[in-house]
């Protein structure tokens, strides 16, 4: 399944598309300076041709495999599987984020056809085939490189557009999805998508960048980006100590300003963003990720946020325990916060 997704997620964001276009490049001149090229209209015509035709057969095979294998079969079952086991997304969303899903994708196709027809008619990049070209410790030390400068600026952009004007105008259409599912990945605004996606080519263009660690780290950041949005109780393997768990990704759309990050939790805790047990989260909280803490609630309040708590899988949690439950403190320790 994971061979699947990785597949899956590099082609629904036309980064195969850039791959065509680098080996291309290297087979027609070698020396990859002056590459054989059509026309720069016809080359994109092309480009964008095959990543509509392939992104989104796999993005409506992929997400269609998650959907049936959970959403369709694992009905009845949900304590099993799902973030939020007793909730859904409404029907009307559910083509919502299907359509605001392929809008994304189209947009984030065209956007790498864009920079793979650049770089196959000879534009300026510092992409390099051959491993040899430079130190072989460098091409070690960028998968790390690359792998924090493209996470660290997702965090910053994704939180920069938690602020009120750019999270009312843009990003809000993202958080319609208070269950978020494996289509809702691609579900963002167009204006947003493309600065995210803009800033992932960046190191291209900035150091040499051999193709196998970039092309490595993309289908990383891809596969990652549809586990975290499926709803799924996914849990981030041994070897990788700095990925949240699917849950992480989930309480975002679940209570909104907080946890910004995507692949590296400590983003959030570096920045005081990450989520605190001792503090509630909404859309009207404070939108650089503080929250509001709970001693500060009224009862009311806090009787909302005990039950908003409670519709969290624990099993979405490392040692199936959700360490934000309020459910045993209610009658001690909150209360006698709220009290006092
Ligand atoms: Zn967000
Ligand atoms: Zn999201």
């Amino acid at each position: 399944m994971i061979v699947l997704a990785l597949i899956a997620a590099a082609f629904m964001n036309g980064n195969w598309l850039a791959v065509v276009a680098h080996t291309q490049k290297y087979h027609h001149d070698g020396a990859l300076s002056r590459p054989a090229c059509r026309s720069f209209f016809d080359e994109f015509k092309s480009q964008c041709i095959w990543a509509m035709a392939v992104g989104y057969g796999v993005y409506f095979g992929f997400c269609g495999y998650l959907e049936w294998k959970y959403y369709v079969r694992g009905r009845g079952k949900e304590l099993e599987w799902k973030c939020q086991p007793r909730r859904y997304l409404p029907g009307h969303l559910v083509w919502d984020q299907i359509k605001w899903g392929c809008t994304g994708l189209m947009v984030t196709n065209v956007v790498s056809a864009v920079v793979a027809t650049h770089v196959v008619c000879g534009g300026y990049s510092r992409v390099y085939m051959s491993v040899c070209q430079y130190p072989f410790w460098w091409w070690i030390l960028q998968w790390p490189v690359i792998f924090v400068q493209q996470d660290y600026a997702t965090y910053w952009i994704h939180r920069t557009f938690h602020t009120k004007f750019l999270f009312k105008h843009f990003h809000s259409l993202h958080h319609r999805y208070f269950q978020p599912t494996p289509w809702s990945v691609t579900a963002i605004h167009p204006f947003e998508i493309t600065l995210v996606q803009l800033s992932m080519v960046v190191p291209i263009f900035i150091y040499p960048v051999h193709w196998v660690p970039f092309y490595g780290l993309a289908l990383y950041t891809y596969y990652h980006g549809i586990i975290q949005h499926s709803g799924i109780n996914f849990k981030a393997r041994r070897w990788q100590p700095w990925q949240p768990d699917s849950m992480f990704h989930d309480n975002h759309h679940q209570y909104c300003h907080v946890n910004f990050g995507f692949n590296c939790y400590m983003w959030d805790q570096i920045h005081g963003s990450a989520r605190k047990p001792d503090c509630c989260y909404n859309e009207r909280t404070d939108g650089w990720g503080s929250g509001r803490p709970l001693a500060s609630l009224s009862e009311n309040d806090l009787r909302l946020e005990i039950r908003e708590r409670a519709a969290e899988n624990p099993k979405a949690y490392r040692d199936n325990m959700n360490p934000y439950s309020l459910l045993d403190e209610f009658s001690t320790t909150v209360k006698t916060k709220t009290v006092e």
